[in-house]
């Protein structure tokens, strides 16, 4: 995993310009006007799912990345809150830094906790923590992401633990049950509802009809402070990131046909920390490998952020990327069928702007060494947003 380079906020606020193009609005986050306008607007529309007096607490612990809760944390969160009467509460734990709005995600309280990290491992501490909190709330259940990222671990961890029951891979809930698949898939196991309920991806819509209350909770109040651990973390290992495998990419930089300078390409990918992907014309033109073709045919990717440089956005490629959360297109002509797809749209040369991009990453890269503030790599070409 390659860190050292400061990269945009994937979860910026975007608007849809005249042109019908969308763009990233740098800076807005947090406090703008477009984010009061974003909150009040969208919750304004929203009921709150209940003001009576809470009886019962559903949790829901789930790490965040980058101060977010990502779809899978999302639809745990939204599974608590479905299933949760109106004198429950729903109580989010969030394992990391957290700026989300709770409220908008169901949640009526949550606690962060900062000072835990997806990347580093804990997980005595963890389990401490969320002992404490299952302490602190008495939850009738306990809803997490059953993820390899932390989550699925930690939920495994509390019910040995506890001794409390669990059903992992949950693919269908209700009031009464739990469904998971079993036998390879070809048989649908149910239980009563276990204290524990660990959900498989898109069991749940994330979105919901109301919001929560959505109160912050001192977390000293309830998560003691951390003491010592039997685990030593060791770190991440880094690796060149053109070694990871493309459908585990979280970051993938893209070429098609508009790309020629491939060196360039290549060189920007490894400043930038990026996994490589290509479109069928550049594999078939011999200028990638046969794996990192991406679509149909190819490879299908669910990165974070996919900048896609030089593609058309052919429906064969889209079908490759239906699953990425943030795709930036750079191309020559605005009306690309990328450009409908992409979250932001950069109509310019693709040589020009790898070269500026390269620049400015290594010119990030170089401050950070020289402990001067990181520079915001996406203002350098912010002139060229459509
Ligand atoms: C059965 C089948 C399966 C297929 N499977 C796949 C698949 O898995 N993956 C896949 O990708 N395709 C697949 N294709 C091919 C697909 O239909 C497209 O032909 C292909 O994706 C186009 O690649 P491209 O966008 O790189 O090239 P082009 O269609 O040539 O588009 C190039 C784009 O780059 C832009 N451009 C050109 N020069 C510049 C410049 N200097 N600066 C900025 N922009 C520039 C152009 O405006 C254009 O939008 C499949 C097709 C079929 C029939």
């Amino acid at each position: 995993m390659n860190d050292n380079i400061k990269r945009i906020d994937p979860r910026r606020p975007f608007i849809v310009t005249s042109a019908g193009l969308k763009r990233i609005t740098l800076g807005e986050i947090g406090s703008g006007a477009l984010h009061d306008f974003v909150a009040t607007h969208h919750d304004a529309a929203k009921p709150r799912r209940t003001a009576k007096v809470s009886r019962r607490a559903v949790l829901v612990a789930a790490h965040t990345d980058r101060g977010a809760l990502d779809d899978h944390g999302r639809q745990a969160l939204a599974a608590a809150a479905l299933l949760a009467d109106d004198e429950t509460e729903v109580v989010l734990i969030a394992f990391g830094a957290f700026s989300d709005d709770a409220a908008s995600l169901g949640a009526d309280r949550y606690i962060e906790l900062p000072g835990f990290d997806r990347r580093h491992f804990a997980p005595d501490e963890e389990l401490r923590a969320l002992a404490a909190c299952v302490a602190a709330f008495t939850p009738v259940h306990v809803f997490m992401p059953d993820n390899a990222t932390g989550d699925g671990d930690l939920g495994r961890r509390y019910a040995a633990r506890a001794g409390a029951s669990i059903a992992t891979h949950v693919v269908e809930l209700d009031l009464q049950h739990v469904a998971a698949y079993a036998h390879a898939g070809r048989a649908v196991a149910l239980r009563a509802l276990p204290d524990v309920i660990l959900l498989a991806p898109n069991a749940v819509d994330a979105k919901l009809p109301y919001v929560g209350a959505g109160a912050r909770v001192n977390s000293e109040d309830v998560v003691p402070a951390t003491m010592p651990s039997a685990y030593v973390d060791l770190g991440i290992e880094e690796m060149d990131a053109a070694q990871v495998a493309l459908e585990e990419a979280d970051f993938i930089i893209s070429a098609g046909n508009g790309v020629t300078d491939v060196p360039a390409f290549e060189a920007l990918a490894s400043t930038l920390g990026a996994a490589i992907g290509a479109s069928r014309v550049a594999v078939d033109d011999g200028k990638f490998s046969r794996d990192k073709q991406i679509g149909a045919t190819g490879k299908t990717v669910e990165a974070s952020v996919y900048i896609a440089f030089g593609i058309s956005g052919a429906v064969q490629h889209l079908q490759g990327i239906k699953d990425c959360r943030h795709v930036i297109a750079v191309n020559l002509d605005a009306s690309a069928p990328i450009a409908k797809r992409a979250n932001l749209t950069i109509v310019a040369d693709t040589q020009e702007t790898i070269k500026a991009l390269t620049d400015a990453a290594s010119a990030a890269r170089a401050s950070r060494t020289n402990g001067s503030p990181i520079l915001q790599t996406a203002t350098l070409a912010e002139g060229a947003y459509a």
